[in-house]
């Protein structure tokens, strides 16, 4: 074990160990042993976030602003060790750690700045009207206030953005919500450093222990157990289709349901307008090999599927995104899973009828090299298969005869994270047409870009139409995520030393 590294959970300030352990599955590196999860450990984090929350749910805004800025302090303190033990389990570049931290770090700042603004509590106030007729109306007033302990299932595929400390945990803290962390047992040594870092800024700050919780994984049993808590008020979850549905299947019987904010599966498909693709079919092509291939296609906003009409510039696309894919070095992907996953897909979508490979690779053990291949509409409409998500750098394109049949593809579509046009001025007849369907499937809908790069802003909307996420009236990324995580209550003739400080100004 590096001295860096206990094994354990922690549990509102306590490092805990259990019987059990588990090995974790570096990609470089030894493997370590930790503590595995288990419901007991769950119960004793969930009560304690509970009882956190009687303190933690009523601090001002800008103790818990102090919070979130003294997390990220405490993270970058720990940068080195961070970035040695984060590449070392996943595999990722040490740039690319470096850089996620750099976001993981901004977006708990951006909420401590968010929350002191005070602008999310959307305060409203109907004042009392004594001489209406036929009834006088009482004094209304409103305010949003934190729902309670939230439970955190971290991504694999962002270690630290969307983990331990990433956006589900600072949306979290900064609405007024003590926060449970169901690690990945992907990275449990990248967790481990990070919730020692949330513990310091809490006990700097002088918090209740109970405001955050890590119970590291190893057993699905946590899970489980986690959504179905009786403390806990809400879930935000990044992962698969199949694991996030049957944890929101859970939310929704428990005696008390409650809501699971799931972000889940997505293709991002691209639809190329016959001029855009007929002036720079080519460019077009090698931004999307860059955007496929980035990170070993591990992005949830990765674009899998592009749509082009038959014509001038459609071969030049496809040629020139099959060459970049082809110059594209292996990569390696976060776990054994995911890599045995993306060949399943693969292996899904060469053995469809009407689909035609085009570059000839193979890959193998965690190693991922770029997939190419290509079908009509005809085929596409035949195989439902074709149209769900391959985790990795694999592209296909189906070549269409007509605008009609791009219109009926696009209407087709499930629900996305993103949906992309690349447009000239002659294609605005055919983009206009296409909008109003776009953005029913999506939730963010762009022009000539990728979609690639989820820029954390007060306006960015990372969620969709299911299966992108479970609650299309949210978002995962950007300020607007605090939203998940507090309800509306309505103060009608509260005196005002009864009401929140947000609403009777004392904060
Ligand atoms: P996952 O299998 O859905 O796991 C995510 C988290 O949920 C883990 O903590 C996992 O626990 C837990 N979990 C999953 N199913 C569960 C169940 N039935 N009961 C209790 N807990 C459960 O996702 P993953 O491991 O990150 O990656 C697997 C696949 O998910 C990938 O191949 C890819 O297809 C997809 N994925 C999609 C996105 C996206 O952004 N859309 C992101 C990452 C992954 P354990 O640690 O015990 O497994």
């Amino acid at each position: 074990m590096t001295s860096a590294l206990r094994g354990k959970h922690l549990i509102a300030g306590e490092w805990v160990g259990s019987e059990t352990r588990f090995s974790s599955e570096p990609s470089t590196g030894p493997a370590r042993e930790f503590s595995a999860g288990t419901p007991e450990l769950v119960d004793r984090a969930a009560k304690a976030a509970e009882e956190a929350f009687w303190s933690y749910g009523y601090t001002g805004r800008a103790k818990r602003a102090a919070f979130l800025r003294a997390i990220a302090d405490e993270i970058e303190t720990r940068a080195d060790t961070i970035t040695e033990i984060g590449t070392e389990e996943t595999g990722l570049p040490a740039a690319r750690l470096n850089g996620e931290r750099g976001r993981t770090t901004g977006q708990l700042r951006l909420f401590a700045d968010h929350i002191e603004k005070g602008d999310y509590l959307d305060r409203r106030h109907d004042e009392a009207m004594p001489e209406r007729k036929p009834a006088p109306r009482p004094d209304l007033q409103m305010v949003q206030r934190p729902i309670g302990p939230v439970a955190v299932f971290g991504a694999s595929n962002f270690p630290l953005a969307f983990s331990t400390a990433g956006g589900d945990t600072a949306a979290a803290l900064a609405a007024g919500c003590p926060v449970v962390v169901k690690g990945h047992s992907a990275h449990p040594g990248t967790s481990e450093i990070v919730a020692d870092a949330i513990d310091a800024a809490r006990r700097r700050c002088d918090l209740a222990p109970g405001v955050f919780s890590l119970i590291q994984g190893g057993n699905r049993d946590v899970g489980t157990a986690l959504v179905q808590h009786p403390c806990i008020q809400a879930v935000g979850f990044t992962g698969s289709l199949r694991g996030g549905r049957a944890l929101f299947d859970l939310c929704a019987s428990r005696p008390e349901p409650i809501p699971f904010f799931g972000e889940l599966g997505s293709v991002n498909p691209m639809f190329l307008l016959p001029a855009a693709v007929a002036a720079r079919g080519s460019d077009i092509g090698k931004g999307w090999a860059a955007s496929l291939a980035m990170g070993a296609g591990q992005f949830c906003t990765n674009p899998g599927i592009a749509f082009v009409i038959d014509g001038k510039g459609a071969d030049d696309f496809i040629a020139a995104a099959g060459e970049a894919l082809a110059q594209t070095p292996p990569q390696t992907m976060l776990t054994d899973g995911i890599a045995s996953a993306y060949r399943e897909g693969r292996e899904r979508v060469r053995k469809g009828s009407g689909v035609r490979e085009l570059l000839e690779t193979s890959c193998s053990g965690r190693s991922a090299t770029p997939y190419l291949y290509e079908t009509d509409a005809e085929s596409w409409f035949e195989n439902h298969a074709l149209a769900e998500e391959v985790f990795g750098p694999l592209g296909l394109v189906v070549r269409l005869q007509s605008e009609d049949q791009m219109r009926r593809i696009a209407t087709s579509l499930k629900g996305q994270l993103t949906c992309t046009i690349h447009m000239d001025g002659a294609d605005s007849g055919l983009a206009r047409s296409l909008m109003p369907v776009l953005e029913r499937k999506a939730g963010r809908v762009l022009a000539n870009g990728f979609p690639t790069g989820v820029e954390v802003v007060d306006s960015m909307v990372h969620g969709g139409p299911y299966p992108a996420s479970t609650n299309f009236g949210h978002t995962s990324v950007g300020t607007l995520s605090i939203r998940r995580f507090l309800r509306p209550v309505c103060y009608q003739d509260v005196p005002e030393d009864l009401l929140p400080a947000d609403l009777a100004g004392r904060d």
